[in-house]
């Protein structure tokens, strides 16, 4: 019997303020991915639900942008209040359709909040200028307007939290939008719309579609020339089939992509520093994250103590289903997602790296995959240029600071690196030199909804959160006012 959460959740497409069900009937089913067993059917659009989840954007746009600043940062504020009421009904629907543990589960459910809160912050105080041109016979007014409606397209390893970070920039600026989240985690994008619906959201202003046919229902949105701009996160792979199909239109796109973030542990890092800040970057998410740890180097000097260390707290680490207590690490996504990883493993292990720990598929139902630590990656190993997304630590040493670098950025993606020293020349220089849009010193997190996230090289364009969050949802529009002298 599924438990209430899934109960309580519509389960219908969201278009114009209504809930409805595809115009086909279909519907697609939601798994827990612990059990393998179907939590719930939730309505599958077709391309004409997206149609007409377009439509309602395009309809609702010009009086959403007309509507009071103070209005729109009111309705965010309430449904940060709403969310963080509901923190345990959201962490446990999460828990179920992605599989991670309830604590970190409602770790996401406040982070998720605080981009409403943030966005409901910065939704008052977008900003516009007036100046006086260079020859003194104009004035130059300067406004900020919503770039109108949005395509909003969202993966399963975040399913609130990604969401969140794109509808509250959205919100605020006054953009409308059509959601479209990963098919595996339906529910908890299903469930904010229900509570943004509750805080005052106008009908209309976020339409939300299920779709089991993305490619299908995505392609004429974009090519439609009615959506003016695409806010995607997921694989970089999909990213460039997308700004592929925006060029069309010249549809504007931010894309928050994949990573291969590198960790580097210099020889004078504070080790126990160093090692909790792996675990953080390696295992948050159970790997499932475009920050975490893929490609860790150590210092020569001290590989052997920290492979130990790590692999002693790898190995302490309670695997299991997500809403049971005492769980450090739930299952993967999916058999998909679980055999990439065993792959990765198997192919570093072929090219002579060592296995320290874990490494050995678990019987028995839902996607489990134990804490793995593998020491001597070579660079010519899979696992190195690929992004694990799974619990797995691939690690390899180093010398000096300059061949680290030079590692470090030997790679297609940018997103985030970390570094672990004590000498704050070092870690200020190496910060600068690493090709990322992010920096994590002596820190294992870097995610908060006031910083700019976001990557450079192929890990994206654009960044969500902290203040530059707001200017991929706003257009410039300048104003020439001749004054005559
Ligand atoms: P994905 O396969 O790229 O899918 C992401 C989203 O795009 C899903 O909703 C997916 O729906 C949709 N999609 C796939 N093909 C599409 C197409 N041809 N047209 C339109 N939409 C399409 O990525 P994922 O496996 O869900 O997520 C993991 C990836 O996301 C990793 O690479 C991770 O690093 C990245 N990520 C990046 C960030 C960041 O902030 N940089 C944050 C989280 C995750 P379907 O599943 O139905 O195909």
């Amino acid at each position: 019997m599924s438990p209430t959460v899934i109960k309580d959740v519509p389960k219908q497409l969201f278009i114009a303020g209504a809930w409805q069900d595809a115009e086909s009937g279909r519907t697609l089913a939601v798994d827990d991915p612990a059990t393998g067993e179907e939590l719930c059917l939730v309505a599958d659009a077709s391309p004409a639900d997206g149609r007409r989840a377009v439509e309602a954007a395009v309809a609702a746009q010009s009086s959403w942008a007309a509507t009071p600043p103070r209005v729109r940062s009111e309705i965010l504020r309430r449904a940060y209040d709403i969310i963080v009421s509901r923190t345990e009904e959201l962490a446990l629907l999460m828990t179920l359709e992605m599989g991670k543990p309830l604590d970190q589960a409602r770790g996401e459910v406040a982070y998720a909040a605080e981009f409403f809160r943030w966005f409901s912050e910065e939704a008052v105080r977008v900003d516009g200028g007036m100046t006086t041109a260079p020859d003194g016979k104009n004035r130059l007014m300067v406004l900020r307007q919503p770039v109108g409606p949005c395509l909003l397209i969202t993966p399963w390893n975040f399913p609130l939290a990604m969401g969140t970070r794109k509808i509250g920039p959205a919100v605020a600026a006054g953009c409308t939008m059509v959601l479209k989240p990963a098919p595996q985690t339906p529910l908890s994008t299903l469930a904010l719309a229900a509570i943004l619906t509750e805080a005052g959201l106008p009908d209309g202003v976020l339409n939300v579609v299920v779709t089991s046919d993305a490619a299908g229902v995505v392609e004429p949105m974009l090519r439609g020339g009615q959506i003016r701009k695409l806010s995607f996160t997921g694989s970089t792979q999909v990213g460039k089939i997308l700004l592929a199909q925006c060029a069309d239109k010249v549809v504007r796109a931010s894309m928050e992509l994949g990573g291969n973030a590198p960790v580097i542990i210099f020889d004078d890092a504070d080790l126990d520093v160093a090692v909790e800040g792996t675990m953080h970057a390696k295992m948050r998410n159970m790997g499932e994250a475009c920050t975490a740890a893929n490609r860790i180097f150590v210092h020569s000097s001290l590989a052997e103590e920290f492979a130990a260390r790590l692999a002693d707290r790898m190995e302490a680490l309670t695997v299991g289903v997500g809403t049971e207590p005492g769980i450090d690490v739930g299952p993967l996504i999916d058999d998909t997602g679980r055999g990439k990883v065993h792959q990765l493993v198997l192919d570093a292990v072929r090219h002579g790296a060592k296995l320290v720990t874990g490494g050995e598929l678990p019987d028995g139902p839902g996607c489990f995959y134990p804490p793995t630590v593998l020491t001597g990656i070579t660079a010519e190993s899979a696992i190195a240029q690929t992004e694990i997304f799974g619990p797995v630590a691939a690690l390899r040493t180093f010398g000096d600071e300059d061949e680290v670098v030079a590692a470090a950025n030997a790679t297609d993606w940018g997103l985030v690196s970390y570094v672990f020293t004590r000498d704050l020349d070092r870690a200020l220089r190496v910060s600068e030199r690493l090709e990322s849009g992010m920096v994590g010193l002596n820190t294992g997190l870097v995610s908060n909804p006031a910083a700019p996230f976001g990557g450079v090289k192929q890990s994206g364009l654009g960044r969500e959160g902290g203040r530059a969050g707001m200017d991929g949802f706003l257009e410039y529009k300048y104003i020439a006012i001749p004054t005559g002298n």
